[in-house]
């Protein structure tokens, strides 16, 4: 029987990773005689109301024949029972409140993953009373953590899903800075094309290790598996200044915009605003009515473009509508721009034309020459989709070099 174990909420601000949980574990399932198949790693819907970091939960894929299925779930149990214990040793605030699910692979329902990469999932009832739930588990402190876990289990991995290679780090050094050897990225973008997110160009920053106090000690994403292994081959044999303990590679739903509706198209109605901090808003008349749009200064060249809108300008954006009612633009194309920069017309004297206000005619001080009241506009060209450098982009985020 393949079972999915899934997996989430044993982070907290100061440590914790559940790839690191998920890798303790699937080891005891090992001892017991399980084979394992895969692990998936999806992300969640960014606005969840307690996500710690990245809003990742993790799913177990597992071979496990009749005869061990109890010694499978008593060592789970035990297993639990530890990691509820270590968390509340070292979570000062209570913030981890770990849930487990265990199931048959493709039984539970792939609605519940959609709801919550796309919503705020509460309804734990709905997950623990399914029939396909054939054993869980959770915290005393609350059964938060069933939600990531019952959507890790439910998701279903598709051809265009992404590879992140996740390698941690020996747990002496938690908490501590990494080194990444000085040619890791370099090595990546020339022998890994099909690696991506390695380096963000705008701050020439290597982004394959992460800057929070996890277990992890790099991780490397690709669109294909086999590009995946080939990196984490080369990066492990690197020097890294400690020992890399263990390494997996996940299958995700990162790059995949399953966070995301469809594009909304709208017409630009007032100038956009920009706020203290460098955030800017900008409304837009869509089909369905008004909508607030809203863009961060992290966004770069995105924040930009959207400070440079005209009203009657035609975009296409995507992005969240955050609990605040306003869309979060995640990425913007633009496909009609009003003329800019509007000054009226020259006399043949040479004389700039002025109005002369209520006659509606343009008049030359000098000869007195006048004509129809109109604007000479600057033609401003729209532009192709625009996204935030990697480093501000969401995990869920596709990027606009992967769009159709
Ligand atoms: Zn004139």
């Amino acid at each position: 029987m393949i079972w999915a174990i899934g997996l989430d909420d044993t982070d907290y601000p100061t440590g914790g990773c559940t790839t690191w949980q998920a890798n303790e574990l699937e080891k005891v399932l090992i001892e017991c005689g399980a084979k394992p198949i895969e692990r998936r790693l999806v992300r969640l819907w960014p606005f969840a109301v307690r996500r710690t970091r990245g809003n990742a939960a993790i799913s177990l894929i597992v071979e496990i024949s009749s005869t061990i299925q109890q010694r499978c779930i008593d060592a789970i149990e035990l297993w639990f029972e530890q990691l509820i214990y270590d968390i509340k040793k070292n979570d000062i605030d209570s913030h981890a409140r770990p849930g487990l699910i265990v199931c048959k692979d493709g039984d539970l329902n792939e609605s519940i993953y959609w709801e919550c990469v796309r919503s705020q999932f509460t309804d734990i009832n709905r997950i623990i009373s399914d029939s396909s739930i054939i054993h869980y588990l959770s915290s005393d402190l609350g059964n938060d953590g069933l939600v990531g876990a019952a959507a890790a289990v439910s998701w279903k991995p598709s051809i265009s899903s992404t590879f992140e290679a996740i390698a941690w780090r020996d747990s002496s050094k938690f908490g501590t800075s990494r080194k990444i050897p000085n040619n890791a990225i370099n090595l990546l973008e020339s022998n890994h094309p099909n690696t991506f997110m390695n380096r963000d160009p705008s701050y020439d920053r290597g982004l394959i290790s992460p800057r929070s106090p996890c277990p992890i000690l790099f991780g490397i994403r690709g669109w294909s598996f086999e590009s995946t292994r080939h990196a984490l081959n080369e990066l492990i044999n690197l020097d890294w200044n400690e020992d890399i303990v263990d390494y997996s590679i996940h299958i995700t739903n990162q790059c995949s915009d399953d966070h995301l509706d469809d594009i909304i198209e709208g017409t630009v109605l007032a100038k956009p605003i920009k706020k203290h901090g460098g955030h800017v808003t900008v409304e837009i008349l869509t089909i369905s009515g008004f909508l607030q749009l809203i863009s961060f200064k992290e966004g770069g060249i995105l924040n930009t473009k959207i400070s440079e809108l005209l009203p009657g300008d035609k975009i296409h954006v995507m992005g969240l509508i955050s609990p605040d009612g306003y869309l979060h633009i995640e990425r913007l194309k633009s496909v009609y721009r009003s003329p800019g920069n509007l000054f009226r017309p020259k006399c043949s004297c040479g004389v700039r034309l002025k109005s002369t206000g209520k006659s509606g005619k343009l008049r030359c001080k000098l000869c007195k020459y006048t004509e129809t009241s109109h604007w000479i506009g600057t033609p401003r060209l729209s532009f192709d989709w625009v996204e935030p450098s990697p480093s501000s982009r969401r995990h869920l985020s596709m990027p606009v070099s992967r769009m159709n």
